[in-house]
C-alpha cells in the first residue's frame, strides 16, 4: 500500500513562480533563469513530497502556464498563425498573447474550479506527432531521486476540452492515439513503471460519444509498449461510466472518494481484482483536515476485499487546488488552524493512513486521537454556530426575491439616469498600481496607519474617477483599489469567515487567488463598501455604480464548510450582500453591481444536480438584490464561461443589465442572448486578459456585431471584465477606443 498523490501545487510557497514569470515578462530576468527557478521549484516539491513519507512522487505535474497547454503543444496542436515562433516565447504567446502579435487561445474554467485552462483549437485534417519531449525530461528530472510517476492528461479529455470549428474534435482521436503511444513507449523505454492518465472527462455525465472514445483510446493505447497506465478521474463520480472504466485495459484506476464515494460500493463489484485501485480519501479540493478515522476505515473496507500491495493511498485529485502549507499562516486563530489541512500537511496525511493501513490503526494512535479531538471539537465550536444569524436568515422567505417586472423598472430607471444610447461602463476594478499595491504592503508591515491608506485609497478612487470623466464614460466605478481581491475584500469583513496570509492558490498562469476560509454562521458585522462608494460619487455628477461580489461567487471561490449544505451557507451570504445593497441604496447610489462571475462554474458536474443548484443560486442573488426600489438598477456581471446552457437562470436573476464576457470568442455567446430575454446587455467587447490594446475600428465591428442580434436600446458597451490586472497606459487609450467606437455606431443608428 504505498502514499501518492495527483499533483501538487506548481506556484512555490511564496508564489515564487509568478514572481518569475512576471519578472521574465518584463524583460527583467533571462530565460535561463526562469528555467532555474522552475527547476528549483520541482525539485523542492520533490524534496518536500518525499520526505513527508510519500513512496512515488508525481512528474510533469508542474507547469509554466498550464497543463491543458503543454499537453496540446507535446501532441502538435499549434495554430498556424504561431508558426514562427517555438519554446517558452511560443507557449507564453498562446497563452497571453503578445502586443501586435497573434490571437492567444481562448481561456476556460477546468471542470468546476476556479483554475483556467487554455482551450486548444484543432483544425480540419489536423496533423498530430509527438512534438517535444518534456514529459518524457519532466520524468528523467523527477526519477533521478527516486520513483516518479508522469501524470499525462489524457486524449480524451484533451480533445474534449479543445474546440475545432465544424467538426467534433473527439473526430480526430484515431489521428491523434499514435502520438500518445509513441509517448508512452518512451516512457516505458526510460524504465518508468506507472503513469497517470487523467481522463476526468468520465466525471461528467455519461454520454455515449465519449465513451466510445475512452474504449478506443484504451484499447488502442493498451496494446502498445508502454508503463502501466493509472486511469484517474476526480470532482464527481465515475457514476453511469463505472462499467466501461471497469473493463477497460488499464492497470489500476483511481477513484475520488470524496467526491465520489457512491463509487465505493460497485467499484469494488465490478474492477477486476488484479487491477491496482487508488483511493483518493482526502480531501484535495478543501483545506479542512481528513477525518483519519472515517479514511482508515474506507481503506479498510477495501484492503478487506483486495489485495493490498495493489492499493495506492491518494489525496482524490492533485492538490494544485490547495494552498501549499499550513506553516506560513501566524494569524489564524488557533482553534480555526488546528481544524485545516494546506497541501503539505495533506501529505502527512496520506502517509499516516498508508502506515494505519499496513500496520494497523495501533501504529497511528496518536495521530487518530488528535483527528477525532478535531472532529469533535470543531461540530461542537461556538466558532461555528449562531442562531441569531440562522433565525434572521430564515425570515428571508419568497417574499424577498422579486422585484416588479423590468419593463415597470426600466421606465423609472430610464428617467432617473437619462443614459445616451449604447451607454458605455467598465466592470469595476482598475489598475492596481503601485502606489496602491505599496499602501497595502505598508499597511500591512505597520508602517502606515489605517488613516494613511484610507487616504491612499481616497486618492486612488479621485484619480479614477477624473479619468472616467476625461475619458467619456456614461455610467462611472470607483475602480475597487481597495480590494486585493473580489471575494477575499469581503471575507474580511464578514462575520464566518476568515483570510490567510499565504494561502494562495492558481487560478491561470502567474494569477493566483487566496480564497478565504469559511467556516462559520455568516453575517455583516457593518457596512464594507458604502463609505468609498459614496466618495466616488460626490466626485461627479454621472452615475457611480456600487461594487459588490455575490453570494454565489463568494461562496465558490471561498474553502467552503463541508459541516452543512451549500444552499444554507449562500443563503447566509446572500442577507449579508442585500444588507450591503439596501445601505448603498440609501446612501445615494443609483445603480448597484453584484457581480457573479462564478455562477456558470458552480453548476455541479452532474446535470441531475443542476436545477436545484440554480434555483437555490437565483434564489440567493434574488435574494441579495431585491431589497431596492424600482428606480435602482441593478446590474450583474459574469465572465469567461460558456453561458448558453444556464441563459434561463440568468434571466431569472432578473438583474436590469448583464455584462458578460464575449470578446475572445468574438461574439459569439450574442446568438444564444438573442433568443432569450436578458433585460440589458453589455457583451465585452474589449478582452482585458490580453496585454494587446484594440483599436477603434475592432470595437466598433464588435458593437456592430452585438447590434445586428440585440436590440440598441438594451446593449451596453463595455470590457470583458475588469481591469485590475491591466495598465493605466494600456487602459486609458483602450477605454477611449471603447468610448469612440460606441460613439460612433450610436450615429450610425440614430
Ligand atoms: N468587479 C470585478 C472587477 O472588475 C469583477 C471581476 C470578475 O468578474 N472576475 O474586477
Ligand atoms: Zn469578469
Amino acid at each position: 500500500m504505498q502514499a501518492t498523490t495527483l499533483g501538487y501545487p506548481r506556484i512555490g510557497r511564496a508564489r515564487d513562480l509568478k514572481r518569475a514569470l512576471e519578472s521574465f515578462w518584463a524583460g527583467d530576468i533571462s530565460e535561463a533563469e526562469l528555467e532555474a527557478t522552475a527547476h528549483r521549484l520541482r525539485a523542492l516539491a520533490r524534496e518536500t513530497q518525499r520526505s513527508a513519507g510519500l513512496a512515488i512522487v508525481p512528474s510533469g505535474d508542474f507547469s509554466f502556464y498550464d497543463h491543458v497547454l503543454d499537453t496540446a503543444i507535446a501532441v502538435g496542436i499549434v495554430p498556424e498563425r504561431f508558426a514562427g515562433l517555438a519554446g517558452l516565447r511560443r507557449a507564453f504567446a498562446m497563452a497571453r498573447g503578445e502586443k501586435g502579435g497573434p490571437a492567444p487561445l481562448e481561456m476556460t474554467k477546468w471542470f468546476d474550479t476556479n483554475y483556467h485552462h487554455l482551450v486548444p483549437e484543432l483544425t480540419r485534417g489536423q496533423r498530430f506527432h509527438l512534438a517535444d519531449a518534456a514529459p518524457l525530461l519532466a520524468y528523467r528530472e523527477a526519477r533521478a531521486g527516486g520513483p516518479a510517476r508522469p501524470v499525462l492528461l489524457g486524449p480524451v479529455t484533451l480533445l474534449h476540452l479543445s474546440k475545432a470549428s465544424g467538426f467534433d474534435p473527439l473526430e480526430a482521436l484515431d489521428d491523434l492515439l499514435p502520438a500518445y503511444a509513441s509517448l508512452l513507449r518512451s516512457l516505458g523505454e526510460a524504465d518508468c513503471e506507472w503513469v497517470q492518465i487523467d481522463e476526468p472527462v468520465l466525471a461528467l455525465d455519461a454520454t455515449e460519444r465519449v465513451q466510445n472514445s475512452i474504449d478506443r483510446a484504451y484499447g488502442a493505447l493498451a496494446l502498445g509498449p508502454r508503463p502501466k497506465l493509472l486511469l484517474t478521474s476526480y470532482f464527481a463520480p465515475l457514476g453511469d461510466n463505472l462499467d466501461l472504466v471497469a473493463r477497460l485495459p488499464v492497470d489500476g484506476v483511481h477513484l475520488d472518494l470524496v467526491h465520489g464515494r457512491a463509487d465505493l460500493e460497485p467499484a469494488l463489484a465490478k474492477i477486476p481484482a488484479d487491477k491496482f485501485l487508488s483511493l483518493g480519501v482526502v480531501d484535495g479540493r478543501n483545506i479542512w483536515r481528513c477525518d483519519l478515522r472515517r479514511a482508515l476505515a474506507t481503506i479498510r473496507t477495501v484492503a478487506d476485499k483486495r489485495d493490498s500491495s495493489r492499493l495506492f493511498i491518494a489525496p482524490s485529485c492533485s492538490l494544485l487546488h490547495v494552498p501549499v502549507s499550513l506553516a506560513r499562516e501566524h494569524k489564524l486563530g488557533s482553534e480555526l488552524k488546528s481544524w485545516l489541512a494546506f497541501a503539505d500537511e495533506k501529505l502527512a496525511e496520506i502517509a499516516t493512513l498508508a502506515k494505519g493501513a499496513v500496520y494497523g490503526a495501533g501504529a497511528i494512535e496518536q495521530e487518530l486521537r488528535v483527528s477525532d479531538l478535531v472532529v469533535a471539537g470543531r461540530a461542537a465550536s461556538p466558532l461555528v454556530r449562531n442562531d441569531a444569524i440562522r433565525s434572521r436568515v430564515q425570515s428571508f422567505d419568497s417574499g424577498a426575491w422579486g422585484r416588479p417586472a423590468y419593463a415597470k423598472r426600466a421606465t423609472t430607471q430610464r428617467a432617473a439616469l437619462a443614459l445616451p444610447l449604447l451607454p458605455t461602463t467598465t466592470i469595476g476594478s482598475f489598475p492596481q498600481t503601485d502606489e496602491i499595491r505599496h499602501a497595502r504592503a505598508a499597511l500591512r508591515r505597520g508602517t502606515l496607519d489605517a488613516a494613511g491608506y484610507a487616504s491612499a485609497m481616497r486618492d486612488a478612487v479621485a484619480y479614477t474617477v477624473a479619468a472616467q470623466e476625461a475619458i467619456g464614460l456614461d455610467v462611472l466605478v470607483h475602480g475597487e483599489p481597495e480590494r486585493n481581491d473580489m471575494v477575499e475584500f469581503f471575507g474580511e469583513q464578514l462575520d464566518g469567515f476568515a483570510v490567510t496570509e499565504a494561502g494562495w492558490v492558481q487560478s491561470y498562469g502567474s494569477r493566483c487567488v487566496k480564497p478565504p476560509i469559511l467556516y462559520g454562521d455568516v453575517q455583516r458585522p457593518r457596512p464594507m463598501t458604502v463609505e468609498l462608494a459614496v466618495y466616488a460619487q460626490s466626485l461627479s455628477k454621472k452615475p457611480v455604480k456600487g461594487m459588490l461580489t455575490g453570494p454565489v461567487t463568494i461562496l465558490k471561490w471561498s474553502f467552503v464548510r463541508d459541516d452543512q449544505p451549500l444552499e444554507a451557507t449562500c443563503r447566509q451570504i446572500s442577507v449579508a450582500i442585500r444588507d450591503e445593497v439596501v445601505d448603498l441604496e440609501k446612501a445615494g447610489l443609483r445603480i448597484v453591481q453584484v457581480d457573479e462571475a462564478a455562477l456558470r462554474e458552480a453548476l455541479p458536474l452532474k446535470a441531475a444536480q443542476r436545477a436545484n443548484f440554480l434555483r437555490w443560486a437565483v434564489e440567493s442573488f434574488r435574494i441579495a438584490t431585491g431589497g431596492v426600489a424600482d428606480a435602482t438598477q441593478i446590474h450583474t456581471h459574469m465572465c469567461y464561461s460558456e453561458f448558453s446552457d444556464i441563459m434561463e437562470a440568468i434571466e431569472a436573476l432578473d438583474a436590469d443589465v448583464i455584462s458578460i464576457e464575449a470578446a475572445r470568442s468574438d461574439m459569439s455567446i450574442l446568438a444564444s442572448v438573442a433568443n432569450h430575454r436578458l433585460n440589458e446587455v453589455g457583451p465585452g467587447v474589449y478582452d482585458i486578459h490580453s496585454p494587446r490594446v484594440p483599436d477603434e475600428a475592432e470595437l466598433a465591428g464588435r458593437i456592430r456585431t452585438a447590434v445586428r442580434s440585440y436590440a440598441p436600446e438594451r446593449l451596453w458597451v463595455n470590457p470583458d471584465c475588469g481591469l485590475k490586472t491591466r495598465a493605466w497606459r494600456d487602459v486609458d487609450p483602450a477605454l477611449r477606443a471603447l468610448v469612440a467606437a460606441a460613439k460612433t455606431v450610436r450615429s450610425e443608428l440614430t
